[in-house]
Parts: C-alpha cells; sequence; structure tokens
C-alpha cells in the first residue's frame, strides 16, 4: 500500500490515537473548511511582515557574529547592538533597546515609564484601565516604588459604553502637567474591544494636536505583526512589549523590548542599566541566537495563533457560546474568549488545551487560589518556556461569567489539536452535545 495516498487515512487514527473522538474531528474540519479567505488573509499579512522581518536582518548585517556569547560588561556586545538596530529598523524607529534584563512585559512597560517620567508629571490612560499588573506600576493599587510613590500622578479616561474613545473627556483631561500617554492595544484580559493600529493612529494625532510634545507610549503586548503597521507608524514615540509573547516567536527564553525615539529610548538605557552607563552596559549572555531566531519566526508563529483563535471562535460560536471576538471581525491581537456561562466548561476547556500540550500533557490543571486574584483560576499550559503566552496556554476565572481566555500556537497544527481536544474534553464531561 502507498503510505503517501493515505495520509489522511493515517491522520485520522493519530487523531483517534491522541484520544480525539471522530464526531469532534469531523465538526472541527467542517467549521475549518469555511475559514479558507480567513486563513488567507492572515497568510498574506504573515507574508508581508516576514519579508520585514528579513529585510531589517539583512540591512542590519546580521552575520554569524551576533551569537557569541558575551559576557561581563558585554561593552561592544555586536549581538546586542545589532539586534537593537533590526527592531528599529522592523518598528520603524530610531532606537530600541531589547534585553534579557528585562524580564518580561510588565518589567518593559515600568521602565519606559519610570524612565520618562518625573516628579509633578501626570500620565494618563485615555483609553481605561490599564493591564492588571500595571496598576501597581502606576501606584492605583497602592506599592513599595510605584510611580504615584515617586510623585508622578495619573488620570484615567473611560471608554465610551461602545468602546470607542471618548475625546470630549480626553480633551478635558489633560492638563499642562500631563507628560505621557499609555495606550494598551489589547484588551488584555477584559471585555473591551482591542484597537486596531489604524484607531491607536487617530487617537495619537488627536492628543498631539491638543499638546504636540505629549510622549505617546504603546502597550503593544499579544499585537505585533497581527497587521502590518505597527504603533510606531502611525505616531507612537514608544512600542513596549514581552519577548515571550508574539516578537520572541516562542525561541526566545526571557526578554522584553522598547522601540521608540532616540531621546526615550536612551532615558531607558539609563533606567535600566544607570545613569552614565545607559545601553553600553548589559551582555547579552548567550541568548543572541533565540532572540534573532525567535524575531525571524513571529511572524508565522503569530499567523498560527490567529488561526488558532479565528478556528476556536467559530468552533465556539457555532456550539452557541458568547465569543469575544466574535467568529467574523477582525483580529488586533492574538487572543479569545470563551463564555462558557459555567466551571464545568472552563475546566474541561483548560483539561483540553493541556492533554493536547508537547509539554506536561499528562498534568490535570485544577483551579487555585492565585495571589493577586479575587478567585479561583485555572491555567493550562504545556510550554517549553515557563509562562510564556505565544505557546498554546488558556486560563479562566472561576467566576461569573465563566469565560475562558486562550491564545498561542506555535504551530497551526498544534493549534487546531489543542482546539479540538478541548473539545473533546468538553464533550466527555457533557457540557456539549455534538
Ligand atoms: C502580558 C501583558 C502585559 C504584561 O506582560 P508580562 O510579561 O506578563 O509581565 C502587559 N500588557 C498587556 C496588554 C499584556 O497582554
Amino acid at each position: 500500500m502507498d503510505k503517501g495516498n493515505n495520509c489522511d487515512f493515517d491522520i485520522i487514527s493519530l487523531y483517534k490515537e491522541l484520544g480525539i473522538r471522530k464526531q469532534v474531528l469531523d465538526f472541527g474540519r467542517k467549521i475549518e473548511a469555511g475559514l479558507e479567505g480567513r486563513f488567507a488573509a492572515i497568510d498574506k499579512t504573515a507574508e508581508y511582515n516576514q519579508l520585514k522581518v528579513i529585510h531589517a536582518m539583512q540591512k542590519c548585517q546580521v552575520g554569524e557574529g551576533c551569537f557569541h556569547y558575551a559576557s561581563g560588561y558585554g561593552y561592544n556586545d555586536v549581538g546586542r547592538d545589532t539586534l537593537e538596530e533590526v527592531y528599529a529598523s522592523v518598528f520603524h524607529t530610531e532606537s530600541a533597546l531589547v534585553r534579557p534584563q528585562i524580564t518580561c512585559g510588565t518589567h518593559a512597560l515600568a521602565l519606559a515609564l519610570s524612565a520618562n517620567l518625573r516628579p509633578g508629571d501626570e500620565l494618563l490612560s485615555p483609553v481605561g484601565r490599564p493591564y492588571d499588573t500595571l496598576e501597581e506600576v502606576i501606584g492605583i493599587r497602592p506599592s513599595k516604588g510605584s510611580l504615584a510613590e515617586y510623585g508622578v500622578s495619573y488620570s484615567q479616561v473611560e471608554l465610551l459604553e461602545d468602546g470607542t474613545f471618548d475625546y470630549d473627556g480626553i480633551r478635558k483631561a489633560i492638563h499642562d502637567n500631563t507628560k505621557l500617554v499609555t495606550i494598551q492595544r489589547s484588551k488584555g484580559y477584559q471585555t473591551r474591544p482591542s484597537f486596531s493600529v489604524g484607531q491607536i493612529g487617530e487617537l495619537i494625532s488627536f492628543v498631539k494636536e491638543i499638546k504636540p510634545d505629549l510622549i505617546c507610549m504603546v502597550d503593544n503586548c499579544y499585537g505585533e505583526f497581527v497587521e502590518t503597521i505597527e504603533p510606531s507608524d502611525v505616531g507612537a514615540d514608544l512600542v513596549v512589549g514581552s519577548l515571550i509573547k508574539n516578537p520572541g516567536g516562542g525561541l526566545a527564553p526571557i526578554g522584553g523590548y522598547i522601540a521608540g525615539r532616540k531621546d526615550l529610548i536612551e532615558a531607558c538605557g539609563y533606567r535600566l542599566t544607570s545613569p552614565g552607563l545607559g545601553k553600553e552596559v548589559g551582555a547579552s549572555l548567550g541568548v543572541m541566537q533565540s532572540f534573532y531566531q525567535g524575531l525571524f519566526l513571529a511572524p508565522t508563529v503569530t499567523a498560527s495563533a490567529l488561526k488558532s483563535a479565528v478556528f476556536a471562535a467559530n468552533i465556539y460560536e457555532k456550539l452557541g457560546f458568547p465569543v469575544v471576538p466574535n467568529g467574523s471581525e477582525g483580529r488586533h491581537d492574538i487572543i479569545q474568549a470563551v463564555t462558557f456561562g459555567k466551571p464545568e466548561g472552563v475546566i474541561a476547556f483548560c483539561k483540553g488545551i493541556q492533554a493536547a500540550a508537547p509539554v506536561d500533557s499528562f498534568v490535570t490543571p485544577i483551579p487555585w487560589a492565585m495571589p493577586g486574584y479575587d478567585s479561583d483560576v485555572i491555567m493550562a499550559a504545556g510550554a517549553f518556556v515557563q509562562g510564556s503566552s505565544i505557546e498554546l496556554s488558556a486560563d479562566g476565572p472561576i467566576k461569573p461569567p465563566y469565560a475562558v481566555y486562550f491564545q498561542g500556537g506555535l504551530t497551526w497544527p498544534h493549534g487546531r489539536l489543542g482546539i479540538l481536544m478541548s473539545l473533546e474534553y468538553l464533550v466527555r464531561e457533557s457540557v456539549v452535545v455534538l
């Protein structure tokens, strides 16, 4: 028998061996058949972004020497300095800071803020409440070392009922001492919509018309490479994100980036290391190859995560569960929310995602009282890099409306398997009847 001709037969038997019943696979395949157009558009964006990244790497003359190990002070760390040029080139900015010493996205954001705000300055969020972890950075929730402790005040303008910007409110909230405007691109784990780069550009133009010297910073987490342009293409002075999300491509084991105006990035360098030393120090300790190769893969990895999200939205929408974004709307980040309305749904979904993982698939996730949350939370992650959320992962607080948030998928075949497995577990637990 020619095995090649029976590839689909083999695929079906492997799904079965992995634990997925025929009805689940058939249901998934029917949904997937309707997504060709969506997937083609995602691939087009990935094609553009792949070319953009390669073009930047060629222009900056990335060479084999960029992957060498640098230790100690890290003076003349060519790999590090060239990578920062590559990021600046990809984001079309004057400069960038891309370091393993930036420990996570929150750290990168805290760094960009504290480097560019001084006592007496005001920080403004015109898009409502920022990401949870920033509340302590800003001092919305009191914390040691917050911006509030250093005399930086904060004001916030809520979004309008329909999720759009409250331009009147924003105009009134810009004062003489307003120095920096922070705009979060992704909804994160809120129910508001995520913003397109175009919408962010309109907001930036609006605030700069009122006060031209305002610094506009965009929290770009989960948004990189979802579109062909980035917030820095529409006037953002700083864009900030985590390397264990989209731009690390699943390979970066740690890190964060800040790309933007030269003077603002210089201030970030001084804040990260020390006044006077700045970007000159900070050895890259052998992680450079993963940073470069991760960035190289990031456009297609992001595309895989997007396909997984679109697939999940359409599967669960078809089954009658509320999904945000819905099955047909455009995407501005890689996060997908599904509301199950009961704890069993959230738990079964997360069990399925875990069971489909390449790592720790034998572990059963259970809800627990995670520090900082007001309800039990369940998390599914079988990741190569701990906590990496560009890898297929899901989590949900065990409280009404019993919604699960999931994101990632380094490859589309894995994303597809994860979603099918989540459905398999929902069927097993009788939350869903096919
Ligand atoms: C993930 C995220 C952060 C924080 O990043 P960490 O790496 O988890 O510290 C900030 N803002 C948004 C919108 C995020 O999605």
